[in-house]
C-alpha cells in the first residue's frame, strides 16, 4: 500500500532521493532533512501507515527493531552521548508528514535542545485513580 502524494512513499519508492542509512524488507532509514542535531534520522516503514495508532503489531515491531540498530549505529558513528526517539502522532502533536515515522535525535553535550521533561504538574489522585481504573478496563484480554 502507498499514498501517491506521500513524500516518505516516494522516498522508500526511490522517485525522490534521500540520505538513506539502512533498509530492509520493512523499513527505510534516512538522514533528516532538516536535522535538530549531527546525525538525526528517521526510520519509516515501507508501508504507508499515517499514524503510530494506524499500524499493526507487525508494522511496529520491524519498525522499532530498526529503530534500535540505526541509534546504536548512529551513536557509534557520532560520539553521540544519548538520543532521543521521537515519534509526533497527529497534527496537535507536530506531525507534518503524513506517514509513520520515528525520530532519532542523537543528543551531545551542551546541544541546548529541550526535548527533554517539561516541568510538570502534579498527579491528581482521585482523577489518577478513575483513569487507571477506565485503562485498565480498556486494555483487558
Ligand atoms: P514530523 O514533524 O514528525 O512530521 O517530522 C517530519 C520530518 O521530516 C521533519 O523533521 C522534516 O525535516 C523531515 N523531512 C521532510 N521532508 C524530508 C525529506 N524529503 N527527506 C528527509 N527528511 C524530510
Ligand atoms: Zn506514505
Amino acid at each position: 500500500m502507498s499514498s501517491n502524494d506521500c513524500i516518505f512513499c516516494k522516498i522508500v519508492a526511490k522517485q525522490i532521493p534521500a540520505y538513506v542509512v539502512y533498509e530492509n524488507d520493512h523499513c527505510i532509514a534516512f538522514l533528516d532533512i532538516n536535522p535538530v542535531s549531527y546525525g538525526h534520522c528517521l526510520v519509516v516503514p515501507k508501508q504507508h501507515v499515517e499514524t503510530f495508532a494506524d499500524a499493526t503489531p507487525e508494522v511496529i515491531s520491524e519498525l522499532f527493531k530498526c529503530v534500535q540498530q540505526v541509534a546504536i549505529a548512529i551513536c557509534k558513528a557520532t560520539n553521540a552521548a544519548g538520543f532521543n526517539v521521537v515519534i509526533n502522532s497527529g497534527e496537535i502533536a507536530g506531525q507534518v508528514i503524513r506517514h509513520l515515522h520515528v525520530h532519532i535525535v542523537p543528543r551531545y553535550d551542551n546541544d541546548g535542545l529541550t526535548i527533554d521533561k517539561q516541568p510538570s504538574t502534579k498527579l491528581d489522585e482521585a482523577k489518577a485513580k478513575q483513569l487507571v481504573e477506565k485503562l485498565q478496563h480498556m486494555l483487558k484480554s
